[in-house]
């Protein structure tokens, strides 16, 4: 019996690893195969902060011990009535892989900027990118704009690039006079437009106090060697430009039959598979499931991890004649980071702030720098964490 598993971020290692223990338990006989073109986890919520190409772990570490083969190569087609999905590794070779259950957690993208200059707008989307941003900021050239940048979107994204690039940019400032200058524009005519009334105003207050200037209702219009033109005719002087606007889902929903939403995302039921081809689950940033009533995930790690661990537990579950679990992830929850000003935890979908400042600030560190980083080489507590009825793991636990 084969599941296939597409993706290799936090939904796809964990559907990997929720089937594994599935296998494990019941001692069936099941093919576990991931398929993702890089060797790594990739961290994606940590790449806004400096130094980001060491924001992954290596893949075997999780998949090996617990019996999971990794195909190194990008899937380019679903063939769905067939069962089989076509793929291309890093040499032009091609395969073709059968399965039985498919579980998709091919994640996200940003949308491009589509602005005349896209090409020297930097973004923090992939390890690559946030690199290739870490790298412009350390040679920086001379000249007015050295040291300001635009950041386009005042999204979860776009504030924690911001806040984050003061200090970012503050490290190559060769004396007082040379400060740094952020500029924070947004379409909408409030900042976090997405994240609600609830954490605004600790998130307007942390702006000021960084210095960060602010643009309401206008993006960027073009983009040349240091130079910035916004939509309202005015332009800046601006080595960086860092673009955080929009995600969409990965390309291959579109092969899959079914609704999707605005993002891209494949609607599936309360066992995450796809109504129209059950055989198929989504997981992470493909899926758009019901969180809880009225309320469809976010894409999010906080939900893309539980996603992969209930996908990867009904795929096998259902291959194996076995009951399925239906979604139920923890209350949703936010912490998002204010630089040196802090963060701000929010509970709940009004999100009601829980706390501010530093104490929000150890929350964000302790969750970015240990909760969502998997169990490495020990297959017992990969598995145990793999377990969807086990939260992200424990503060303080060795990674
Ligand atoms: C800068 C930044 C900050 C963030 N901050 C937060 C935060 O604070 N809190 C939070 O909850 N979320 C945050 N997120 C969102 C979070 O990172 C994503 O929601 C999460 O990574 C989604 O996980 P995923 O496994 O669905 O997809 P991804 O992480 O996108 O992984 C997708 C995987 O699929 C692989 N893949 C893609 N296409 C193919 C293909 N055709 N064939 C084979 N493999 C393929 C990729 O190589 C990758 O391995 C942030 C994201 C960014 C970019």
């Amino acid at each position: 019996m084969d599941l296939l598993v597409i993706g290799g971020g936090f939904a796809g290692v964990w559907s990997a690893a929720a089937a594994a223990k599935v296998r494990k338990e019941t001692g069936s006989k099941l093919d576990i195969t991931l398929i993702a073109p890089g060797d790594d986890l990739v961290i994606r919520p940590r790449l806004y902060e400096a130094d980001p190409a060491r924001m992954r772990v290596p893949l075997n570490r999780i998949l090996e011990p617990i019996g999971v083969r990794h195909v190194k190569a990008t899937v380019t087609g679903l063939d769905v009535a067939g069962g089989l999905v076509t793929a291309a590794d890093r040499d032009g070779g091609r395969q073709r892989l059968g399965y039985e259950r498919l579980v998709l957690a091919a994640g996200s993208r940003l949308r491009p900027a589509g602005v005349p200059g896209a090409e020297r707008i930097h973004d923090v989307d992939t390890i690559e990118s946030a690199a290739r941003l870490d790298e412009h900021l350390r040679g920086l050239p001379e000249g007015p704009g050295r040291l300001t940048a635009v950041v386009v979107g005042a999204g979860f994204t776009g504030l924690e690039v911001a806040t984050e690039l003061v200090g970012r940019l503050a490290a190559h400032s060769t004396g007082p006079a040379d400060r740094p200058r952020v500029v924070l524009v947004e379409l909408a005519d409030e900042v976090g437009p997405d994240l609600g009334a609830g954490p605004r105003s600790v998130i307007v207050s942390a702006l000021e106090r960084l210095g960060i200037e602010v643009r309401l209702g206008q993006s960027i219009a073009s983009v040349e060697p240091g130079l910035v033109s916004f939509t309202d005719g005015d332009q800046i002087a601006a080595d960086t430009v860092v673009w955080t606007a929009g995600m969409q889902a990965s390309p291959l929903t579109a092969e899959v039959p079914g609704r999707r939403d605005r993002l891209g995302r494949l609607y599936v039921n309360e066992h995450l598979q796809v109504p129209e081809a059950p055989e198929i689950l989504a997981a992470g940033d493909t899926a758009a499931a019901v969180a809880e009533p009225g309320q469809l995930v976010l894409q999010s790690c906080q939900h893309a991890i539980p996603l992969g661990k209930f996908a990867g537990h009904n795929a096998a579950a259902d291959l194996l004649g076995l009951p399925l679990a239906p979604f139920a992830p923890a209350p949703y929850a936010t912490c998002v980071d204010l630089g040196a000003a802090g963060a701000v935890l929010t509970s709940g979908w009004e999100r009601t702030v829980q706390s501010t400042g530093e104490v929000a600030k150890k929350r964000k560190i302790t969750t970015n720098r240990e909760r969502i980083y998997p169990p490495l080489d020990d297959a017992e507590e990969i598995m145990r964490v793999a377990d969807y009825r086990v939260g992200v793991r424990p503060p303080g636990a060795r990674i």
